[in-house]
C-alpha cells in the first residue's frame, strides 16, 4: 500500500480508495473530511487517473491551493498542475471563458463584482426614477441574485404571475423590469457578475448538449467539499456533469450548513442518496482537531437541533482546558480582555500571532477589538472586508485594465471617464448612456462615433471624449507587446492617476500611492509567476479574473504573523489553536433577525457549532453586558448558546473588572503597564480591596486609578520601586531570566526599565510591579 495511506484512519481509508460510482461522506467537524478528499484524489492520479480527468471543487480559492500543494507533495507537482480545482466560480467562469460565443458573450467578459453591481442597479433605479428608499439597491440586488440561483431567468420571472405579485407586495412592483433591465445592461457591456458565472453555465449545459457530453467525458471524476453550503444552482451544475460517469464524491456535514440566508440548500446533502443510484455512504467519527472538551461541548450544543442526522464525534486528543466564558461590561472591555488574554498567552506559552483567531457574527463587531489589539501592539489582520481589490484606488487602476480588454465595460467606463478629471461632467456621460440606451450600443461606441450620433455636446467635450478614447485604444496597442506589469505602469502614469494621487497629500492619499504600488507588485509575481506555472497564459484578461474571483483569504499567503479576525461564515473549513468566539450575547448571535422561526434559529446553532469546531486547544466565549449598537450603547444578556453549552466543559473566568484590580494577581508578573488595568470602576461592580477577603458589598470600597497604590513588596533586592537600578545592570526576571537594563524612563510610581532578555527579547517593564533581581 502506498506509504502515505497510512497517514488515515480506516474509517477514512475506505472512501479514499473507492473510486468509481457516487458516494457521499457525511462527518462532522474536524474529522478528515477534507483530508479524505485530498488523499483520494493523490490516490486517483497513482492509480493511472489523468489529472485532465479530475474536477474537484472546494469552497475558497485558498482551500483549493493548499489541496494542490499537498497532493503535489505526494504525486509530484507537474502532475499535480493538470487538476482542475477551485471554487465553482473560479472553474466555471474559466469554462466560460471557452465557450463564451455560444452565449454571445466575448470570451474576454467582465467580472462584475458586488461593487459594480450595485452602482448598476443604482443606476438603472435612478433612470427609472424610482424612489431609492423603496427601491433599496442592495436588497434590489439581493432579490435578483435569489432570482438567479434559482434559475428563474427574466423570461420565466414574467411568466410566474407569483413572483411579480410577491414583488407588489413588497411595494416594489417594478422589481421585473429592473431585473430585465440589469440583464440587458450586464450583457451588451459583456459582463457577468457572480451570479451569472453559475447560471450561465447551467444555460450552457442544458442549451448545447454537445458542450455538456464535452465536460462530462472531460470529468470523469468529480469531487465536492463542503456540499451542505451548495445552493440550488451549484447543485443543477454538478448534477448535470456527474451523470454520465456517476462517479461524483461529496463530503460535508449537515451540522455545518451556514449559507441558506444565500440560497444554500442543505437538502442537497440529505437528497443525495435519492440523486444518484447505489450511493455509498461514508461516515467519519473521530476528530483530529480539537480537545475533548472542545468536541463535547460542540456536541452538546448541535444536539439541542432537531433537524439533524445523527452522527457520533469523538476524539482521542487530550482532555484539554475547559471553555473560558468571560463577562465584560462593555465592548470596549472584552476587546481588552481578548487583548490582555492573548498578550499574556502568548507571553506564558511562546505563541505566535497566527495562533489566535478571533470570530464574530457581524464585521461590525471587529472596530472595537482592534482598537484594542492595535493598544498592545499585536498584529492583526481582518479578513472579508473590503478587499485590497475593491479599494478606491485600486479598482480606479482596474477599470483602466478591464476597459483594455473590453471597452464594452459600462462600469469601468463610468468610473474613469472623469478620473483623474478631464472635465466630462454627469450631464454628458449621463447623455451617452440615453444615447447608448437609444442605440443599443455600448457608451464606448457612442464616443467613438460621436459625429453620428444624436448626443448634442459642445465641440470641446466632444474634442474630451474623443481624446478619452484615443487613450484607451493606445492602452489596447500597447497591450499587444507588453506585459500586465509594464502595462499597467504604462496606464498609471499616462492616465494621470499618479499624479493625481500624488498631489493629495494627505495621510490617506499617501496610503492610496502604497495601494497601488502593491498592486504593481502583486502583477509583478504574476508575470514572473507565469514564467514557472504552465497552466496560465499570463494574460490581462487573466489576471483581471483572479482579482475579480479573489476573496481576501486567497490573497493570505501566509507569510506574515498576525491574529485572523473574521466573521464565522468565513472561518468554514480552517482551523486555529486559539479560539475568541466574541459578542455572544442575544440578538447579535443569535441574531436578532433570525430568530422568527425554528429553522432560522437552529441556521445560527450550526454557525455557533461551526465557530466552536474551529478550536484546537482553547476556546474563549465573550460577552458584554452593555455595546454601541447603532451608536447608542445598548444593554444585552449572555447568549442563549452559552447555557445550552454542558456545564461540566466550561469555565466561567472571574470577569475581568472584578480580577483586574488586584495587582497581585495580575501586574505582578507582566510588570508592563497596560492601559487596560488602568481604569474607571462603576460603583456598582463589587471589586476586591487589596487585602479584600470578605465580600459584602458595602465594604467595597469603589478604586479608581487614582488610589491604586503600588504594591510594595518586601524582601531581598526584589524590590526595586525607588531603584537604583542604572543602565548596564545585569538582572534577573522570575520569567523572562537575565537581561541587560537599556534605559529607564519615568519617575516615582511609574518607573520604567527597557531590558533586554537574553531568551525573551526587548521588554519594557514596570518597576513597582516586576521581581528584579540584580546580579
Ligand atoms: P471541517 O468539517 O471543519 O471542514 P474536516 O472534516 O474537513 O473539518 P480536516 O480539516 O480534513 O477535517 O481535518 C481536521 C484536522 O485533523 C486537520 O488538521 C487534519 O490534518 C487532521 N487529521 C485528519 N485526519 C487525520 C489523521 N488520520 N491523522 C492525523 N491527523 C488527521
Ligand atoms: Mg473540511
Amino acid at each position: 500500500m502506498e506509504k502515505y495511506l497510512s497517514q488515515l484512519n480506516d474509517a477514512q481509508l475506505e472512501p479514499t480508495i473507492q473510486i468509481d460510482g457516487p458516494m457521499i461522506v457525511i462527518a462532522g467537524a474536524g474529522s478528515g473530511k477534507t483530508r479524505v478528499l485530498t488523499y483520494r484524489i493523490a490516490y486517483m492520479m497513482s492509480k493511472g487517473i489523468d489529472p485532465f480527468n479530475i474536477l474537484s471543487l472546494t469552497f475558497t480559492n485558498k482551500a483549493a491551493r493548499e489541496m494542490k500543494e499537498r497532493i503535489a507533495t505526494i504525486v509530484g507537482a507537474s502532475e499535480a498542475k493538470n487538476l482542475w480545482m477551485g471554487t465553482f466560480h473560479s472553474v466555471f467562469a474559466k469554462i466560460l471563458r471557452i465557450e463564451a460565443d455560444r452565449l454571445g458573450y466575448p470570451s474576454n467578459f467582465t467580472i462584475y463584482d458586488t461593487q459594480d453591481s450595485d452602482r448598476l442597479i443604482a443606476s438603472i433605479i435612478k433612470e427609472m426614477s424610482l424612489d431609492k428608499d423603496i427601491y433599496k439597491y442592495k436588497q434590489v440586488r439581493s432579490r435578483i441574485s435569489s432570482y438567479k440561483n434559482s434559475l428563474i431567468t427574466v423570461r420565466a420571472y414574467f411568466q410566474n404571475p407569483e413572483l411579480k405579485e410577491a414583488d407588489a407586495m413588497a411595494r416594489r412592483p417594478r422589481m421585473g423590469d429592473i431585473y430585465k433591465e440589469y440583464v440587458e445592461r450586464c450583457f451588451k457591456a459583456g459582463a457577468m457578475d457572480f451570479d451569472d458565472l453559475l447560471l450561465k453555465t447551467n444555460e450552457l449545459l442544458t442549451r448545447f448538449p454537445e458542450v455538456l457530453a464535452k465536460y462530462q467525458n472531460r470529468f470523469k471524476y468529480i469531487l465536492v467539499d463542503e456540499y451542505q453550503d451548495t445552493n440550488h444552482s451549484q447543485y443543477l451544475i454538478v448534477r448535470a456533469l456527474s451523470d454520465k460517469f456517476q462517479n461524483i464524491c461529496v463530503v460535508g456535514d449537515d451540522a455545518q450548513s451556514i449559507y441558506a440566508f444565500r440560497g444554500a440548500n442543505i437538502n442537497n446533502i440529505l437528497n443525495f442518496q435519492k440523486d444518484y443510484d447505489d450511493v455509498k455512504v461514508f461516515r467519519l467519527e473521530q476528530n483530529y482537531r480539537s480537545t475533548k472538551n472542545i468536541v463535547n461541548a460542540a456536541n452538546s450544543i448541535i444536539d439541542k437541533n432537531q433537524t439533524k442526522l445523527d452522527k457520533i464525534v469523538w476524539t482521542a486528543n487530550d482532555e484539554g482546558d475547559k471553555i473560558k466564558v468571560n463577562r465584560s461590561l462593555t465592548d470596549g472591555d472584552e476587546g481588552r480582555y481578548v487583548a490582555s488574554t492573548i498578550w499574556e498567552s502568548k507571553m506564558n506559552h511562546q505563541l505566535k500571532n497566527s495562533d489566535f483567531a478571533i470570530l464574530y457574527r457581524t464585521n461590525a463587531q471587529s472596530r472595537a477589538i482592534e482598537d484594542a489589539l492595535r493598544k498592545r501592539d499585536i498584529k492583526y489582520r481582518i479578513y472579508g472586508g473590503l478587499s485590497f481589490y475593491q479599494r478606491k484606488e485600486i479598482k480606479d487602476v482596474l477599470s483602466y485594465l478591464r476597459l483594455i480588454i473590453n471597452p464594452a465595460d459600462e462600469e469601468a467606463l463610468k468610473r474613469v471617464i472623469n478620473f483623474p478629471p478631464r472635465g466630462i461632467g454627469q450631464t454628458t456621460v449621463d447623455k451617452l448612456i440615453v444615447s447608448a440606451n437609444g442605440y443599443n450600443r455600448t457608451i464606448f461606441e457612442v464616443m467613438k462615433h460621436i459625429d453620428k450620433t444624436d448626443v448634442k455636446v459642445n465641440s470641446g467635450t466632444k474634442t474630451k471624449l474623443q481624446n478619452f478614447v484615443t487613450l484607451i485604444e493606445s492602452f489596447q496597442v500597447l497591450n499587444q507587446t507588453a506585459d500586465v506589469f509594464e502595462l499597467a505602469e504604462h496606464v498609471t502614469r499616462t492616465s494621470g492617476l499618479i499624479r493625481e494621487f500624488n498631489k493629495d497629500g494627505t495621510p490617506e492619499g499617501v496610503t492610496r500611492m502604497e495601494n497601488i504600488e502593491e498592486l504593481l507588485n502583486g502583477m509583478k509575481d504574476f508575470v514572473e509567476g507565469q514564467k514557472e506555472i504552465a497552466d496560465t497564459t499570463g494574460s490581462l484578461a487573466e489576471f483581471l479574473e483572479d482579482v475579480a474571483l479573489a476573496t481576501d483569504l486567497d490573497a493570505d499567503k501566509g507569510d506574515a504573523d498576525h491574529v485572523a479576525l473574521m466573521t464565522i461564515h468565513l472561518a468554514k473549513g480552517l482551523e486555529f489553536p486559539y479560539v475568541f468566539i466574541v459578542g455572544l450575547e442575544e440578538d447579535l448571535f443569535p441574531s436578532a433577525m433570525s430568530m422568527n422561526t425554528r429553522s432560522e434559529l437552529e441556521e445560527e446553532r450550526r454557525l455557533f457549532y461551526v465557530a466552536l469546531t474551529r478550536a484546537e486547544k482553547q476556546a474563549y466565549l465573550t460577552y458584554a453586558l452593555s455595546r454601541y449598537r447603532w451608536g447608542k450603547l445598548i444593554d444585552s444578556e449572555p447568549s442563549r448558546f452559552i447555557e445550552e453549552i454542558d456545564e461540566q466543559y466550561l469555565d466561567i473566568v472571574t470577569p475581568i473588572e472584578e480580577r483586574r484590580f488586584n495587582p497581585m494577581l495580575d501586574a505582578d508578573i507582566f510588570g508592563d503597564v497596560e492601559p487596560n488595568k488602568i481604569r474607571y470602576k462603576p460603583a456598582k461592580q463589587p471589586v476586591l480591596k487589596k487585602s479584600g477577603t470578605k465580600k459584602s458589598p458595602e465594604k467595597f470600597k469603589v478604586t479608581t486609578p487614582k488610589n491604586l497604590k503600588p504594591v510594595a513588596k518586601t524582601g531581598g533586592n526584589t524590590n526595586l520601586f525607588d531603584s537604583k537600578l542604572v543602565v548596564g545592570n545585569i538582572v534577573k526576571h522570575i520569567r523572562f531570566g537575565t537581561g541587560e537594563v537599556m534605559k529607564i524612563e519615568g519617575a516615582g510610581a511609574d518607573i520604567k526599565a527597557e531590558i533586554n532578555f537574553q531568551h525573551g527579547g526587548v521588554k519594557k517593564l514596570l518597576l513597582r510591579f516586576a521581581k528584579l533581581e540584580v546580579v
